[in-house]
């Protein structure tokens, strides 16, 4: 984070994920090619938006403190949390769910829903 951002206490976005260690290198390259100078608030929880009262909380403390204009949610492929369950079709369902609810929430925040598969691909859904 730069330091007027430091000062400013302000950042662009948060990124929502799973916490799986699987990913964190695919969410570092991204993040870093994507957000790493505006800065960037980071949750990681099993599942993504699956807890979806725990992702709105993070965001209305995000949004409050931080001032952030972006939301990424980013549900992956194998997810442990989602188990057999967790097919392309269930984590698209539930990324556009949470992104309506956010947006019901907060109307000015973008919000960005991502698959995230585990070659690294971010498929847009
Ligand atoms: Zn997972």
């Amino acid at each position: 984070m730069s330091e007027v951002n430091h000062v400013q206490h302000t950042c662009q976005a948060i990124v929502i994920s799973c916490m799986d260690f699987r990913l964190r290198k695919f969410l570092r390259k991204w993040t870093q090619s994507n957000l790493d100078e505006a800065g960037f608030d980071r949750v990681a929880i099993a599942g993504g938006v699956k807890n979806l009262p725990f992702v709105l909380d993070q965001v209305e403390l995000s949004y409050k403190l931080h001032h952030i204009c972006e939301v990424y949610l980013i549900n992956h492929e194998d997810c442990g949390a989602y188990g057999e369950e967790g097919t392309f079709a269930k984590h698209k369902k539930d990324l556009l769910f949470a992104k309506r609810i956010i947006r019901q929430k907060f109307p000015k925040l973008k919000i960005v829903p991502f698959y995230l598969k585990l070659n690294g691909e971010f498929v847009n859904v």
